[in-house]
């Protein structure tokens, strides 16, 4: 038994079925600069946890917004390195401030639109599917190129995506959740709940 940036038990037997336990965070969503479209606190600490870094390895964040996910990743442990690809340019320019002033200078930026962007780009260990994943080609290319034994994670916000998703949970398995969080917000003098869009996240492992 080893305890490393995720505790990993591996039993005395020699079973070599290891248990991974993911000790991934999230930090506030303020501390990012972001134009609103940004996977909030409460789902990106999920996505985080399913996403299960390990030490050494490589995340792809397709549709990557701010960089919250990739940049989250790689703060995670010194030795984790990621990809962000983003189709806006000017999204690609913050995820580019956000990880210089976050400490995470080296975080890879792809701007172009999956899956024409995807191509050369090396092996993942992990993926995160935050936009772009209705495109024709984006799950079967992800799926493909991502390593065996690897995670993938994917958001869906839009009714189209979410269609993808229980298309792939029902031929692949894996798991799929429906999240919403709400936040307390002022309502005239008093306060309320405040919405946000729900998520259906699909996880599976290669
Ligand atoms: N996880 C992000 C938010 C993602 S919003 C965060 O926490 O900040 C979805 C993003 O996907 C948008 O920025 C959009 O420009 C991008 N996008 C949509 N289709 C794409 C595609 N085909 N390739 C790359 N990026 C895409």
């Amino acid at each position: 038994i080893f305890a490393d940036l995720n505790v990993v038990a591996i039993e005395a037997s020699g079973d070599d079925r290891a248990k991974t336990i993911p000790l991934a965070v999230a930090i506030p969503d303020a501390l990012f600069e972001h134009d609103g479209q940004i996977t909030k606190r409460e789902i990106r600490a999920v996505t985080l946890s399913s996403l299960a870094p390990r030490r050494g390895e490589l995340l792809w964040d397709i549709g990557a917004g701010s960089g919250s996910i990739a940049i989250s990743w790689m703060l995670a442990h010194p030795s984790l390195h990621a990809v962000a690809i983003e189709a806006e340019a000017e999204r690609a320019a913050r995820i580019r401030r956000n990880a210089r002033s976050l400490g995470v200078p080296g975080l890879d930026i792809v701007e172009g639109h999956a899956p024409e962007a995807l191509a050369g780009l090396p092996q993942p260990d992990a993926v995160f599917v935050g936009g772009g994943g209705s495109r024709d080609g984006v799950m079967a290319i992800t799926m493909e190129r991502l390593r065996a034994g690897g995670r993938l994670v994917a958001n869906a916000v839009t009714l189209e995506m979410e269609a993808v998703l229980l298309d792939l949970y029902a031929r692949h398995g894996g798991e799929l959740s429906r999240i919403t969080v709400s936040r307390a917000a002022p309502v005239g003098g008093k306060s309320g709940w405040r919405p946000a869009m729900p998520v259906t996240q699909w996880t599976w492992s290669k």
